[in-house]
């Protein structure tokens, strides 16, 4: 696209960032042309997955660039995990309120030792001026049959999840109060960790799954809608972090838990008989795992508290911040 502000910084940036940039085999041609050419495996579908992190709206405006960057790729490689995929390539837009060389450096620290734990390539991309906005997408591949959808889940499935929930929605909440902020749930909110090995194995036992990044209850309400299915959740099962626990009441912490946003932990739904199997991936892969509730007849959502009594929040799910 023609831009008229654009000048030489920007064409250096993008030479930083070509140079930090690891191949792979499959990548025919990567950043420097029109676009990049990809050999995509025969046999196995393309996945792809695209999300924008926008200054004040989806992180805060004080988060570290390392940070920002681990975070823009997290988020997208959580989208993988939650389809069952294996992650090949990825592209970032970028638009940058200046030419900020040190900024640039700062967010490839995050972003390229995320990518390249997971053997992500960086691809390409776009560079422009205007409001600090971040735009990934990642590409990934899943054989033909084992696609964990959200319209999959039946009756009477358990629903599990991966990790711990509240932390991130936590460290937003004692961002904003000004309150004593814990670096633990910070780190959870700024690094979040995609469970790619745990999703790829899911995908011989579970139904259905999503990743939660808007809220535990209303992910799982996408996930009953697309199965035309209701589901339960028991909210004294949800897994919460040691430092959650230290830092709020039962009640806060349940609302943390089951509303809060951004915990990018993998919530899905598996017949009853392999929760002995469900178990075993989870600890080959170094995952917990928490059975938090059944798949029901009917549709919506509905949480219950230790004395099996209707559980109600007073938010409907995440609000973003700004
Ligand atoms: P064009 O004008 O053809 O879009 P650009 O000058 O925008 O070309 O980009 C030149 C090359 O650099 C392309 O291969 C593009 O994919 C890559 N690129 C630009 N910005 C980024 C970025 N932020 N990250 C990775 N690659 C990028
Ligand atoms: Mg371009």
């Amino acid at each position: 696209m023609s831009d008229p502000h654009r000048d030489a910084r920007e064409f250096d940036l993008i030479d930083r960032i070509r140079r930090r940039v690891h191949a792979r085999d499959d990548v025919v041609l990567g950043i420097g042309d029109d676009a990049a050419l990809l050999r995509v495996p025969t046999g196995r579908l393309l996945v792809v997955a695209a999300d924008t992190l926008n200054a004040g709206v989806h992180f805060p405006e004080d988060t570290a660039p390392a940070d920002v960057g681990w975070k823009s790729l997290a988020v997208n490689l959580s989208d993988l995990a939650a389809m069952g995929a294996e992650p090949a390539w990825c592209t970032l837009s970028l638009s940058l309120p200046g030419g900020d060389a040190a900024w640039v450096d700062g967010f490839l620290d995050g972003f390229l030792e995320l990518a390249h734990a997971h053997r992500a390539a960086l691809v390409g991309g776009d560079t422009t001026r205007g409001p600090l906005s971040i735009s990934v997408t990642v590409h990934g591949f899943v054989a033909p049959d084992r696609a964990l959808r959200r319209d999959a889940a039946r009756i009477d499935d358990d629903v599990w999840v991966s990790g711990t929930l509240g932390d991130a929605a936590a460290a937003l909440a004692q961002w904003h109060e000004g309150s004593p902020r814990d670096a633990f749930l910070r780190a959870r909110l700024d690094r979040p960790t995609p469970r790619l090995a745990f999703g790829a194995a899911l995908a011989d036992v579970a139904h259905a799954c999503i990743d939660v990044s808007d809220g535990l209850l209303a992910d799982l309400a996408h996930v009953a809608r697309a199965s035309g299915v209701g589901a339960r959740v028991e909210l004294d099962r949800l897994p919460a972090s040691d430092a959650l626990r230290a830092a709020f009441d039962d009640a806060t912490r349940h609302a943390l838990q089951a509303t809060g946003g951004d915990d990018y932990e993998l919530c899905f739904t598996a017949a009853s008989g392999l929760r002995d199997e469900i178990e075993r991936i989870a600890r080959e892969t170094g995952t917990p795992v928490a059975r938090i509730g059944r798949v029901e007849a009917g549709e919506g959502v509905r949480a219950f508290d230790a004395l099996g009594a209707p559980w109600e929040s007073g938010r409907a799910g995440y609000q973003h911040f700004a």
